[in-house]
């Protein structure tokens, strides 16, 4: 077969699939799969697939076709400008995530000591050590496998931090400048009504947030302050419709709380320093 009759079987059975993006899909998975780029593919269409290729990018396909998600196929997700293994074992990383990362950025200084909770795929203080020199860092999970994926990306970046499994704070030791989290927010009913490449295939511990979402930014707000340095700041990312009720919750610790939107122009990321 030759790539461009690929292309147009890669196209058509994820449409008819429904899958959204069938067309930007098919197009990831033959560079994937064909090692083919779009510059390479426009001068020469009809170049012919390897049986390899073709064998592949088909497997790739029907695999697409049941819902599971691109970046598990291709095994990375880009985040802040930087290559991510993901696989299974993690929530994919966001471009919301982006942003929690970029508020907090200005605020850490060289020689400072951050900690991020429910760090998944790590790409929150991977992201964050890989851009900021000097500083240093912990990732907490509950999942062994997760940390796995962490432990990969921490040495595909060339980046020193410490992971470490942990419900939350639970063997955390120490004390830190920034707390950075994207927990699971999503309230357990709701997850069953996301779409199929997220409520089958990503990890439901890293979704499900409990009854109304809250359960762990409760414990989180509650614990951090017997973790945070005098006047160290707590970052969280937020559902769309949670930044009220984690404000709420911050009050009572936590001053200049600040709320920032995602491109969206939904709340997403709020913050704040520990009252002193
Ligand atoms: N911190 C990771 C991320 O932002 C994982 C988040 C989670 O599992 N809820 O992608």
């Amino acid at each position: 077969m030759t790539f461009k009759e690929l292309l147009d079987y890669g196209k058509e059975t994820l449409k008819k699939a429904g899958i959204s993006e069938w067309d930007l899909d098919a197009w990831y998975l033959l560079e994937y799969a064909g090692g083919c780029t779009r510059s390479s593919y426009f001068l020469h269409p009809e170049r012919r697939a390897t049986e390899l290729q073709e064998e592949q990018y088909r497997e790739l396909i029907q695999k697409r076709s049941t819902h599971i998600p691109l970046q598990y196929l291709t095994g990375s997700q880009e985040f802040m400008g930087l290559s991510f293994c993901v696989n299974e074992h993690v929530l994919i990383p966001r471009q919301d995530t982006e942003i929690l990362v970029e508020t907090a950025l200005p605020c850490i200084q060289p020689g400072m000591r951050i900690l991020d909770l429910c760090t998944g795929s790590g790409c929150i203080l991977l992201s964050i050590l890989k851009l900021k020199p000097g500083v240093t860092g912990t990732g907490t999970d509950l999942s062994e496998k997760a940390l796995g994926v962490a432990r990969i990306n921490q040495e595909r970046l060339n980046v020193q931090a410490r992971f470490c499994r942990s419900d939350l704070f639970a063997q955390v030791e120490g004390k830190y400048d920034r707390i950075l989290s994207n927990p699971p927010y999503i309230p357990d009913a709701v997850v069953d009504t996301l779409m199929e490449e997220v409520r089958d295939y990503e990890p439901r511990m890293a979704l499900c947030g409990g009854e109304d979402g809250l359960r762990y930014y409760r414990e989180i707000i509650e614990a951090s302050p017997g973790f945070l340095r005098p006047a160290g700041m707590l970052f969280l990312e937020t559902g769309y419709d949670q930044a009220e009720a984690v404000g709420a919750l911050m009050e009572r610790s936590f001053d200049k709380i600040s709320v920032v939107k995602d491109l969206s122009g939904h709340d997403r990321v709020i913050y704040g320093s520990l009252k002193p």
